[in-house]
């Protein structure tokens, strides 16, 4: 039986870089460089961890000019398109452009002028970049605040959707939007009104999410909440740390919901009295050692031998472990009964098997 996907929202696409966001494209993981942009060896070396770490577009902070000197050698040194975040300064965006960022994300609002706009949005166009429009509940516009009394989803849609017309009646289209609050609740919302108001891609997150298991958690169930829904073409976990785990989060969100078609998916149990092995250990360090798996394989990782082959047996490769030994499961079929101190090597070796030949058929296919 065919298994359960989400229905996606159509949209516009738009391209970062050669980065496609929105129409049919999968969806992406951002993050941000959280090191001072005018420090270019630190920033390019940031950049670098999050690609290793599966990130696809990273975003650095233009706020002076010592920052947008330097934009030009990271923009050349960087394996992933570059987005500028600029805030108040036109001239800081149209330098940004001129050193050939793949994207610029701008408040419109807080740009200036209509003629600023028409500048960074010229030089935009000159360059097929795109323009994300970032309206976050702490910044919204005056006028606004005053009409809604504070930052409400409306207020932050009705925001978002001024500054997208100011852009189309300058002939600008390329646009990707994004609609932030710290609060969970009013994310969504703004989000599924956004959503039923434009087709233009959106960016999700939650901003200010916090750090650790909180900021996590508000992550996965304001993100995941809209993505299950259908909405969403890139998302952006904000967390006070290192933007490394900003991206192993964003990919673990996705892959738990079935849009992000690579690496191992571990089902394992939470254990109980029955459960004679450390299970845990066993997880971390098979999930160590395949790290590195390109394709998207489920296994089952299960603490006995009573209730674990059921699942051993869905996933695509399994095993369940009694005290001295664990039966060994691929593709729904029994292989046999295996000492524990071979049962993890065995595991591995057989995901490799498994990997390269999924490689190997996609390579085939294109
Ligand atoms: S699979 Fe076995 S050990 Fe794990 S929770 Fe279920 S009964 Fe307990």
């Amino acid at each position: 039986m065919k298994k359960m996907e989400i229905q996606r929202r159509k949209t516009k696409k738009i391209y970062i870089g050669s980065v496609p966001i929105g129409g049919d494209a999968p969806l992406t993981v951002q993050s941000m460089t959280k090191t001072r942009t005018s420090d270019a060896d630190a920033t390019i070396s940031q950049i670098n961890d999050l690609y290793q770490s599966g990130c696809q577009i990273v975003r650095v902070g233009v706020s002076d000019h010592a920052s947008a000197a330097v934009l030009k050698r990271i923009v050349k040194a960087s394996p992933l398109p570059i987005v500028a975040d600029i805030h108040f300064s036109y001239r800081l965006a149209l330098a940004a452009l001129e050193a050939g960022v793949h994207g610029v994300r701008i408040n419109p609002g807080n740009i200036g002028s209509k003629e600023n706009i028409r500048k960074i949005v010229q030089a935009a166009l000159a360059r097929g970049v795109p323009i994300r429009i970032g309206v976050n509940a702490g910044s919204l516009e005056k006028d606004l605040l005053e009409k809604y009394g504070r930052p409400t989803p409306e207020a932050l849609v009705e925001s978002a959707l001024r500054e997208v017309r100011t852009l189309e009646d300058l002939g600008f289209y390329d646009i990707e939007i994004s609609v932030k609050a710290s609060s969970v609740l009013e994310t969504v919302e703004a989000n599924r009104l956004l959503a039923s108001r434009t087709e233009y891609p959106l960016h999700l997150g939650v901003t200010e999410a916090g750090s650790g298991l909180a900021g996590i958690i508000k992550s996965a169930v304001g993100i995941g909440t809209l993505l299950i829904e259908g909405i969403g073409d890139t998302i952006r976990v904000s967390l006070t740390g290192d933007p490394v785990e900003e991206v192993t989060v964003a990919r673990e969100i996705l892959k738990s919901l079935g849009l992000l078609k690579e690496g191992i998916n571990i089902i394992s149990c939470p254990t109980c009295a029955r459960c004679q092995v450390d299970l845990l250990s066993i997880v971390q360090e098979f999930s160590e050692r395949t790290r590195d798996v390109k394709s998207l394989l489920d296994v089952a990782i299960m603490g006995c031998v009573v209730n674990g082959p059921g699942e051993a047996r869905e996933a695509e490769m399994g095993v369940a472990l009694g005290r001295t030994n664990g039966l060994f499961f691929q593709k729904g079929e029994e292989k046999g009964r295996i000492p524990l101190a071979k049962l993890l090597d065995l595991l591995v070796e057989e995901v490799r098997k498994a990997d390269r030949e999924k490689q190997l058929a996609e390579t085939h296919k294109t």
